[in-house]
């Protein structure tokens, strides 16, 4: 079994602080994320069969660390985050550190990491700045073809930096059945090349995209 003490977890999710109306009817702001206001707010209650609290919850698909499932882009055909296989979400991890990458990241970027069909892919940039690096078109088509089975990324871009987005590459990576995981954090304490990767969304049917626990256990 999964020795905790022969590896170290790293929680690669960011923390949330949504709006909270208290039982008390006071209010708590939320604390916005990523520059921008996305729904999320919490009210309390108290449950009338045992007097504990609970809260309704108030969400967007797409907020914190968060998986996209094809359904995201193709609402006709696509899988929703029950219809995706669970193995997806976990397994084998390639950790792609690129540090000060600027403009777009190219096959020759990755190919140094031995990414394998199969694997999970992880790459983290640089802090959050206003030029994020992204895709480039060939880098989109060689994870496609390597057959990687899930994309996650910390502080870059999937599209071209133009307007307006097409989501393009979004579309591509999707429609061949690769969810995408956005808004990581804490990618550039891993270590190892590789590690074991947890990222489960939430079972509920019809959801198009979830927030996820993402957490790697790494070997120490
Ligand atoms: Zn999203």
């Amino acid at each position: 079994l999964l020795d905790l003490k022969q590896h170290r977890i790293i929680d690669l999710s960011m923390e949330l602080h949504p709006r909270i109306k208290k039982l008390n009817g006071h209010l708590i702001p939320g604390k916005p994320m990523w520059g921008e206001t996305r729904r999320l707010s919490i009210e309390q209650f108290i449950y009338a069969n045992d007097k504990t609290l609970m809260c309704d919850v108030d969400l967007e698909s797409h907020i914190g660390t968060h998986v996209e499932c094809p359904y995201h882009n193709f609402p006709d055909a696509g899988k929703d985050v029950v219809a995706v296989p669970i193995e997806t979400f976990v397994g084998e991890a390639v950790v792609v550190p690129l540090q000060n990458k600027k403009g777009p990241i190219t096959p020759e970027d990755l190919r140094p990491f031995a990414i394998r069909r199969g694997d999970i892919v992880l790459i983290g940039c640089s802090e959050e700045t206003e030029e994020l690096p992204y895709l480039s078109d060939e880098t989109v088509d060689w994870l496609v073809g390597v057959g990687i089975k899930l994309l996650g990324a910390q502080n870059l871009d999937w599209e071209l930096p133009q307007m307006p987005r097409d989501n393009k590459h979004e579309r591509q990576l999707l429609r061949n059945d690769i969810p995408l995981v956005e808004g990581l954090e804490n990618l550039g304490t891993i270590q190892k090349r590789r590690v074991f990767f947890v990222g489960l969304p939430l079972k509920i049917s019809g959801l198009d995209s979830s927030p996820i626990r993402a957490i790697a256990f790494e070997e120490i």
